[in-house]
């Protein structure tokens, strides 16, 4: 099982920023940004935006419909930033698909996570 997995089936703590019955979000454990919070569908089938088609799209939708609404609760009207990492090349360490949200000073930098 992925880190991601065990987070999901509760075998690793995590401290949820939100959760529904096929989306988890959990606060970063090495926040690169002071919002850091990592978007993942619960169920481990796809890797990275590579694997992104028609077929598995709807969780995709869900993910991206859960970083909006947990924006506006944070407030992050200031902007942020949403990164998809795929490939190791792109610095890719758990291989189940997710999406940062960084915000704040430094996630507004020029640097990539
Ligand atoms: P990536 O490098 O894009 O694959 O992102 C993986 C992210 O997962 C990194 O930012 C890690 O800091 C984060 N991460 C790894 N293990 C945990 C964990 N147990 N709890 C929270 N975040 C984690
Ligand atoms: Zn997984």
């Amino acid at each position: 099982m992925c880190v991601f997995c065990k987070i999901v089936a509760g075998e690793i703590p995590s401290k949820k920023a939100y959760e529904d019955d096929s989306v988890l979000a959990i606060y970063d454990i090495n926040p690169q940004a002071p919002v850091h919070i990592v978007f993942m569908p619960k169920e481990h089938i796809l890797t990275c935006a590579d694997d992104i088609d028609a077929s598995n799209a709807e969780i995709i939708s869900k993910i991206f419909v859960a970083i909006a609404k947990v924006a506006k609760e944070l407030g992050l009207s200031d902007g942020y930033r949403i990164i998809n990492n795929c490939g190791a090349a792109a610095g890719q360490t758990v291989q189940h698909i997710h999406f940062h949200l960084l915000a704040g000073k430094e996630g507004m930098s020029e640097s990539m996570i």
